[in-house]
């Protein structure tokens, strides 16, 4: 039996938002591999084997999957969102380049629909022109990189969205971010906190940065700062499509 790999994103939690390629690639699946809270979000049935772990784990997670696939098993590593966003397709990726019999494995990522594009499409359009993405986490990174590319945000006047602002384990990291910012942008720029998009826990605000507190964020909420630019339209917030 051939063996395959797909690395599936499964969307920021509603069930509308996992594309069709990632449900078929599920249903064809033997093994379904991923941190514990999204595999929980797989039904089980029969012929399917559901393997979660522990966040920390990426490495081995990704080598299990691998050499699960090698054995001729069909295998889904899911991760929430898209998959090579601050995921497991790199992860994944860094344990097959060390190892030339996975190389000619059958390896797919099937995208999903990251959180700062639920988010912004909840909110309006305050991602309409350019931005970027910062991974606020320091478990991968130096701070003084976090910080680094926080400035080059700012200078080049990008919208930006920040993952994993906040947790328990790092409570005054985004109380910094916060503090820069302001220094960096003013106090009136907008700033939307997006937590837990899409599903039923949804919630949606947006303040300028005068008004923002670390508070409003959590490991659920995907951060959006507007640029120059972003206004409001009513209960909307959005970034122009042109700028002079
Ligand atoms: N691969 C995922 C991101 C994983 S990092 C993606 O593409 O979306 C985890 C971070 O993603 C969280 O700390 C949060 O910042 C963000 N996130 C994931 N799902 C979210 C949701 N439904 N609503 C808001 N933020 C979310």
């Amino acid at each position: 039996m051939t063996g395959w790999l797909r690395i599936a994103g499964l969307g920021p939690g509603a069930e509308g938002m996992v594309t069709p390629e990632v449900t078929a690639a599920l249903a064809d699946a033997t093994d379904v591999v991923g941190y514990i809270p999204y595999v929980a979000r797989i039904a089980p049935r029969a012929g399917l084997t559901l393997h979660p772990s522990d966040n920390r784990v990426e490495a081995e997670r990704a080598r299990h999957a691998l050499d699960m696939a090698a054995a001729g098993r069909r295998v889904v590593v899911v991760s929430s969102g898209d998959p090579g966003v601050f995921a497991m397709a790199s992860a994944v990726f860094e344990v097959a380049e060390t190892e030339p019999a996975f190389h000619t494995l059958d390896i797919a990522v099937l995208p999903g629909i990251t959180a700062m594009l639920a988010a912004a499409a909840a909110a309006g359009a305050p991602l309409g022109h350019d931005f970027c993405a910062i991974n606020l986490s320091d478990n991968l990174k130096p701070w003084s990189l976090i910080e680094r590319r926080l400035r080059a945000g700012v200078e080049g006047d990008f919208a930006m969205a920040f993952y994993n602002p906040r947790s328990k384990a790092r409570p005054e990291g985004f109380a910094r971010v916060l503090d820069l910012l302001r220094d960096l942008c003013g106090s009136d720029r907008l700033i939307t906190f997006a937590r837990a998009v899409s599903t039923p826990d949804q919630s949606l605000r947006t303040v300028t940065l005068a008004e923002a507190t670390p508070q409003m964020a959590d490991m659920r909420t995907v951060v959006l700062l507007g640029n120059r630019a972003t206004r409001r339209a009513g209960r909307w917030v959005y970034t122009p499509r042109g700028v002079s």
